[in-house]
């Protein structure tokens, strides 16, 4: 882009991105539970090498509740419903700390479910709000939806996806939906560790990094961690990483922690300065 393109970009953020309270960062913990139902949707046996989300709801959960609640941080829990409907101690204890429990899918489905889809969605929806609140996000378990996504999600209620990954901020579409974009390269613990074959340290200094940068640019800066083992950060050194990079974003002046619920709330309250930019 070129330099006079790169200001003109600049400027027309500027104008547009105001966080509450005049923040200087708007930071979204989003903790993708992702259970048993990984390893279910899958049509595995959820024993031995299979046994990793099992470690999410074990100890990953208690892991996470307690660090926010050191914190003094809200975060958001993407649940799938399989989980929630057959262990569901672990998903009131989220509830009973103030979390957001939202939507991400009945077994962490990642292909197209065709026609079934409102069913599963529906589903995972009524299991959800079971713990005491109706969802009102989602995100999708690849990143996939169809043609009946967004229309199901707004028939029950939902605001915003947190599925997309094309912003550097949220953005809102013509009929009202919020998108809250995560960053699924180096905001994402999973392909760290589970491709990049990454360190906790090396982990940790990328989210810090990302943190830095967004603070100089949009400020918005959306988290996405797993409580699971393997390719996620639910074992102690790994959630020991997000725990540093909470403590380094709690100590910077000016940083805001919201759910994704309060962020998609507080953007529809002036929903003109979030109509998306290249529509
Ligand atoms: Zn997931």
């Amino acid at each position: 882009m070129a330099q006079d393109a790169l200001a003109q970009d600049a400027e027309d953020r500027a104008g547009r991105v105001r966080w509450p309270g005049k923040a200087g960062a708007v930071v979204c913990v989003t903790i993708h539970v992702d259970g048993p139902a990984v390893e279910a949707g899958r049509g595995q046996n959820a024993l031995g090498i299979h046994s990793r989300g099992r470690y999410a709801l074990r100890r990953g959960i208690h892991r996470y509740l307690e660090m926010l609640d050191r914190h003094g941080v809200k975060a958001t829990f993407f649940c799938c419903g399989y989980d929630a409907e057959h262990w569901p101690e672990p998903f009131f204890a989220i509830q009973r700390a103030g979390h957001e429990i939202a939507a991400h899918g009945y077994q962490h489905e990642g292909f197209d479910l065709g026609d079934r889809e409102p069913e599963l969605l529906e589903k995972t929806h009524r299991i959800l709000a079971g713990f005491g609140q109706e969802p009102v996000g989602w995100c999708s378990p690849s990143g996939r939806k169809s043609r009946l996504t967004l229309p199901t999600l707004r028939r029950l209620g939902y605001i915003y996806d947190a599925s997309e990954k094309d912003e550097d901020i949220p953005y809102l579409l013509e009929d009202g939906f919020m998108i809250l974009p995560n960053n699924t390269v180096s905001l994402d613990d999973f392909p760290m560790y589970f491709t990049g074959g990454a360190s906790a340290a090396e982990v940790e200094r990328n989210f810090v990094q990302e943190f830095d940068a967004a603070l100089h640019r949009d400020g918005y800066v959306h988290l996405t961690v797993h409580p699971r083992a393997g390719g996620g950060s639910g074992t102690p050194a790994r959630a020991g990483a997000v725990d540093r990079f909470l403590a380094h974003a709690k100590a910077t002046p000016g940083t805001r922690f919201m759910t994704c619920r309060d962020l998609a709330e507080y953007c529809l309250s002036e929903p003109s300065r979030w109509k998306e930019p290249r529509a």
